[in-house]
């Protein structure tokens, strides 16, 4: 099934609890504009390559088009159509006033020199700087994308509009404009969203927790599981999977990762397969890493009691509903992983009101937004009897279809 497909159905299974009108059923299944744009880039030995962008706007009911520009070989249409779909719903469930979109240009940044890089950043920017804007559309960091990388983007911007507007982008660098704790953001979102999880499910003050994935995401979120006194008794990077039941120390996995480059041979540890991780004995699951990791054939073996998907698309729907079956709680991918596009809307409000906020302020702020985001989710699944995934996407439809009403009385009302 293409990563689209799946999307999609999973709008027609939310909207037949939400009920949609005719007319925001048919919006939700479309994007408003889809930018496909072609552009030349000067190489380091002269030559002129051309290179293909997209960008897709999917809803601003809400508020501008937002979502992150991933530099990757495989970026094709399907998957950033079901991307900014997905950021349609993720904004929209933990109630921040934007829409959902999506980027990305078809290289392997791998290939490309730093100035090679820039001048690819800085000519796409040109080629997709009438549609966005801090009002209308909002880009961000994606795979392959970084500070860096949308700075220059906000530079280029800059050039083209004849006047600053660093909130036309976020994710950028401190010195830039960026926002205090965004680089770990994702991670302490998530740990927001498990605290408001494990104390409405009762799981208890110590518990033995799996996470799959060692990058940005997965370090930050062992790291604060660790901290608030959890024992994280496997761990996983592409290489393969380390357990200790006693509990791996993080600072020192770490450590040893930047070091040595994997976690294999971390001493104290066994070495395990990724699918032994997955359904290793523990209570809390945490894959960080890649989308399909939890199968149908993986799932029926899972021994954890709540699933916090920090990656995107890690359960498949089959694996899905085994889980329902065997009453495991999983918090679904757009809300646990929302903490940070939550704080690139911390970003663009500094930028807008030009103030500066400090960590523990922007973090203040994001327990709040993920605590009210979680109970949302957690009473819209009791209302409708359904699952954490199925009440997430209801809540965001919902409001979304609220906000389309707002602004289409007379094609709504038409219909
Ligand atoms: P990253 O590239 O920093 O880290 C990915 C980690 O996964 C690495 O440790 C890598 O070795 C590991 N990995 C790769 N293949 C694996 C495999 N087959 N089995 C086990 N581990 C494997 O990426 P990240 O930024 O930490 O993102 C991880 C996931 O979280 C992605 O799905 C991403 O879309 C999602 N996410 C990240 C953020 C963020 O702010 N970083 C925000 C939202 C969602």
């Amino acid at each position: 099934m293409s990563v689209f497909t799946n999307a999609m159905q999973q709008l027609d299974r939310a909207t037949t609890f939400a009920r949609l009108d005719p007319f925001t059923l048919e919006r939700m299944h479309r994007p408003e504009r889809i930018i496909d744009v072609e552009f030349p880039v000067v190489m380091d030995d002269g030559t002129v390559k051309f290179f293909h962008g997209y960008r897709v706007q999917w809803n601003d009911a809400r508020g501008p088009f937002k979502g992150g520009i991933r530099f990757h070989s495989q970026v094709e249409m399907d998957e950033v159509k079901a991307l900014a779909f997905w950021m349609t719903i993720k904004c929209a469930v933990v109630n921040i006033p934007y829409g959902g979109g999506k980027g990305g240009v078809t290289v392997d940044p791998k290939k490309l020199s730093k100035s090679e890089l820039e001048r690819l950043t800085r000519a796409f920017t040109r080629a997709i700087a009438d549609v966005i804007g801090s009002d209308k559309d909002v880009p961000a960091p994606d795979v392959n994308t970084n500070p860096e990388i949308m700075d220059w983007l906000a530079d280029e911007y800059a050039h083209a509009l004849g006047h600053q507007d660093l909130a036309v982008v976020t994710g950028k660098s401190l010195a830039h404009g960026g926002s205090e704790g965004r680089g770990t953001a994702t991670g302490q979102g998530a740990f927001y969203v498990f605290e408001a999880y494990r104390s409405a499910l009762n799981l208890g003050a110590s518990l033995r927790i799996a996470v799959q994935g060692f990058g940005n995401a997965g370090q930050s979120i062992a790291d604060l599981l660790q901290r608030a006194g959890h024992k994280i008794v496997a761990l996983s990077d592409s290489n393969g999977a380390i357990f200790s039941k006693e509990g791996i120390d993080i600072q020192a996995a770490k450590k040893y990762k930047a070091k040595k480059g994997v976690l294999a041979g971390f001493p104290g540890s066994e070495s395990k397969t990724q699918e032994e991780l997955l359904t290793c004995d523990c209570d809390v699951l945490v894959p960080s890493a890649l989308e399909n990791q939890l199968t149908a054939s993986i799932a029926p073996n899972v021994k954890a009691k709540l699933i916090l998907e920090i990656a995107n698309g890690p359960t498949t729907p089959e694996a899905d509903i085994e889980f329902f079956k065997r009453r495991i709680t999983v918090v679904p991918d757009v809300l646990a992983n929302a903490g940070g596009v939550a704080t690139s809307y911390f970003e663009w409000v500094q930028n807008k009101k030009q103030e500066h906020w400090s960590e523990p302020e922007v973090f203040e702020k994001l327990e709040r937004l993920m605590a009210e985001a979680s109970k949302a989710v957690r009473q819209t699944a009791g209302k409708y009897q359904v699952t954490e995934r199925q009440a997430a996407f209801i809540l965001a439809i919902e409001r979304v279809a609220e906000a389309e009403r707002a602004r289409n009385q007379i094609e709504v009302s038409a219909n």
